[in-house]
């Protein structure tokens, strides 16, 4: 028999008089225990009532903008009632579920924009999700917690549920811990581009008076230099596994069912250039089961249809090799392929670039990309951008290029093409059915806000759950997904992730851009700092950078900023920090930046805004009739 139940605000602390600020159930609705009911916003934070136990909602006390203190009346629950799913088992966290308590995020909650709403999302599934195939007792499970994938995203999640308690394995099926990120991305990719830092540096110095000659190029020992970056840093990964305690089982893993992952031991080589050589453990196949799992089996490079297989055509692995042709083109005007083009410029490969869209580093502010334009348009052979590949044909001499497009040249022939198009999620992969895990066409794991796939136990994290393709945002999630599977009530409430190509000039970006807030018909204003007025700019040799914040009409708190320039990469986070602490453009030009450095370039953009900037001269705007 059906039994009302009023559930009221639990104890909150000292606050009074809270507002709600959303109302999450409606009479009708069937509710598990701890299934958030409203939302409460107060001056510090924002906190979720959720259900004491399973029922269905019969009426709802409260509506958004009223005012609650402890003890208030929320909804009325008839609990018990027939036909709710709450009757069902409900997916119990595993050991150390939290007591029911109000959830508090950590930060000040605020409705993103849809641009960041977009940045910060996952991808929706169009589908319903399935069914959860029946758990077997927690106990007879070989691990609390099972991670499939060992990159960024991978390691974090099993080191963060293993310092959590839970007992924990990693399956990956390469020779190195480290995914995509520290075997053949990330780190690879900028111990390289620091090469090519100094060789430019040292050559600029020319105009300063001090001459090195031509750079002797060693590739062997470069090679070697940058895989014993990497070496290092996935030894130190196998090290802080075993410290933990994290069972690393080698070979490719499976699901067999929502509990099982098969592994079976293979072979695989990345290339011999890159620090992911040697085979991974023979032997037969291994079934590991467990009470949670956690997707982190990231992404491929895609490969262009048509596009025959030949030793000159590479992808981004391939060109970390460093087998260094005379000239190269690269298929694609991303990061990826202008970061790769950034270091084989520098190491005296003749380089050209194509791009579909019409412009380079698609999604990033044009003012932003123009003096990185500039730059390379001096340096390198040529730049086609609104152009389509359209045949690749591979002869004796080379390679040779068929372009479409209104300035589209004549076939050209390369001693290697660089594929630089994007990269896909590997969910086709996984035997993801098995375990009822919803795959969209693309090859993304939706997920919701708490990484967690359609299955409950299932969670999905980094390249595979969906854009940006980030190692930052992989390890973020990594952690959310480990602490909510351990039962913290956590959910993904970053407000903004920043992007960063690592070329040179580096261009950075977080939060909103002008491109997205002009489509979107968003209101915003800026400020910029040109950094040929910035004193530490000036003493790096280089004038061309720039520093904008954009902020938000009404509040004028910062909601995006854009650098480009040297180090833009390590800037970007100052930007970051702020629009998370909600500050505006006083916050940032009141704080103390030390003197003489880039970081300067963001208060002088605060100061701006704010008409107290003193490095430059900015006329006053006329009053409206004046
Ligand atoms: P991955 O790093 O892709 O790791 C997935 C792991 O799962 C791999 O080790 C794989 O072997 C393993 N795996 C997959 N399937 C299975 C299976 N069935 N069984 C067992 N193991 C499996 N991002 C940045 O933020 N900054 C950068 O500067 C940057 N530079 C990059 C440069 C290059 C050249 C490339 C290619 C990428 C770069 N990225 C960068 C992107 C970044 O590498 C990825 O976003 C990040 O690695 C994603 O992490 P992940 O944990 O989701 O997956």
């Amino acid at each position: 028999m059906a039994q009302a139940q009023d559930i009221t605000v639990p104890d909150i602390g000292d606050f009074k008089n809270v507002e709600v600020i959303d109302v999450l159930v409606k009479p009708g609705d069937t509710v598990a225990p701890e299934t958030p009911l409203i939302t409460l916003e107060t001056e510090k934070a924002t906190m979720d009532v959720p259900s004491p136990g399973a029922g269905v909602v019969k009426s709802v006390a409260v509506k958004k903008g009223d005012r609650v203190s402890k003890g208030s009346l929320v909804v009325t629950l008839e609990a018990g009632a027939s036909g709710s799913s709450a009757e069902k088992p409900v997916d119990k966290s595993i050991e150390g579920a939290k007591e029911d308590v109000p959830f508090v995020d950590t930060i000040v909650r605020r409705e993103p924009s849809t641009t960041e709403q977009q940045a910060a999302s996952p991808p929706a599934s169009s589908e319903k999700p399935a069914a959860a195939p029946a758990a077997k007792e927690s106990s007879n499970y070989d691990f609390d917690m099972v991670v499939l994938g060992a990159g960024p995203g991978g390691y974090t999640a099993a080191f963060r549920a293993a310092d959590l308690g839970l007992k924990t394995a990693i399956i990956e099926r390469w020779p190195q811990l480290g995914g995509v990120c520290l075997n053949v991305g990330c780190i690879p990719s900028k111990a390289l581009l620091h090469a090519a830092k100094v060789i430019t540096e040292a050559h600029e110095m020319g105009a300063a008076g001090i001459s090195f000659g031509e750079p002797q190029i060693d590739t062997t020992k470069l090679r070697a230099w940058k895989n014993k970056v990497v070496t290092r840093l996935t030894g130190g990964l196998a090290t802080l596994a075993r410290q933990r305690k994290v069972e690393v089982i080698r070979g490719e893993g499976k699901f067999v069912s929502a509990h099982e992952i098969e592994v079976t031991p293979v072979e695989f080589k990345l290339g011999s250039g890159t620090a992911v050589a040697g085979a991974t453990a023979s032997g037969p196949a291994r079934k590991v089961s467990f009470a949670h799992c956690i997707i982190a089996a990231g992404s491929e490079s895609v490969r262009l249809p048509g596009v025959p297989d030949d030793p000159r055509i590479i992808d981004s692995t391939g060109a970390l090799e460093l087998d260094l042709p005379k000239n190269l083109l690269v298929v694609g005007g991303g990061i990826i392929g202008l970061e790769m083009a950034t270091v084989y410029d520098a190491l005296g490969v003749k380089v050209s670039v194509v791009e579909l869209t019409d412009g380079l580093m698609p999604g990033c502010d044009r003012d932003l990309v123009r003096p990185f334009e500039k730059r390379i348009t001096a340096r390198y052979e040529r730049i086609l951008v609104k152009t389509k590949v359209a045949k690749v044909e591979p002869q004796q001499d080379g390679v040779k290029m068929t372009f479409e497009g209104e300035k589209a040249p004549e076939p050209q022939v390369y001693d290697k093409v660089l594929i630089a198009v994007g990269r896909s999620p590997n969910g086709k992969r996984i035997g993801a059915d098995a375990a009822g895990v919803l795959v969209n066409d693309r090859g993304f794991v939706p997920v919701d806000r708490q990484m967690r796939t359609n299955i409950p136990h299932i969670f999905a994290i980094g390249d595979i759950a969906g854009q940006p393709m980030l190692a930052h945002k992989a390890s973020h999630e990594g952690k959310l997904a480990a602490e909510v599977a351990h039962g913290e009530k956590r959910s993904f409430d970053a407000r903004v992730i920043p992007s960063v190509a690592y070329t040179d000039p580096e261009i950075a970006w977080v939060g909103l851009t002008e491109t997205d807030a002009k489509a979107k018909g968003i209101e915003y204003e800026k400020a910029s700092f040109p950094w040929a007025a910035s004193g530490r700019s000036l003493s790096l040799g280089r004038d061309e950078g720039m520093t904008k914040l954009l902020f938000d009409k009404q509040t004028h708190r910062v909601v995006g900023a854009g650098i480009v320039g040297p180090n833009a990469g390590d800037l970007i986070a100052e930007a970051a920090l702020a629009i998370e602490m909600g500050s505006d453009a006083t916050d940032i030009g009141l704080t103390i930046h030390p003197h003489p450095t880039l970081s300067e370039t963001i208060a002088f953009a605060a100061e701006a805004f704010d008409g107290t900037l003193t490095d430059l001269y900015v006329p006053k705007k006329k009053a409206p009739g004046a």
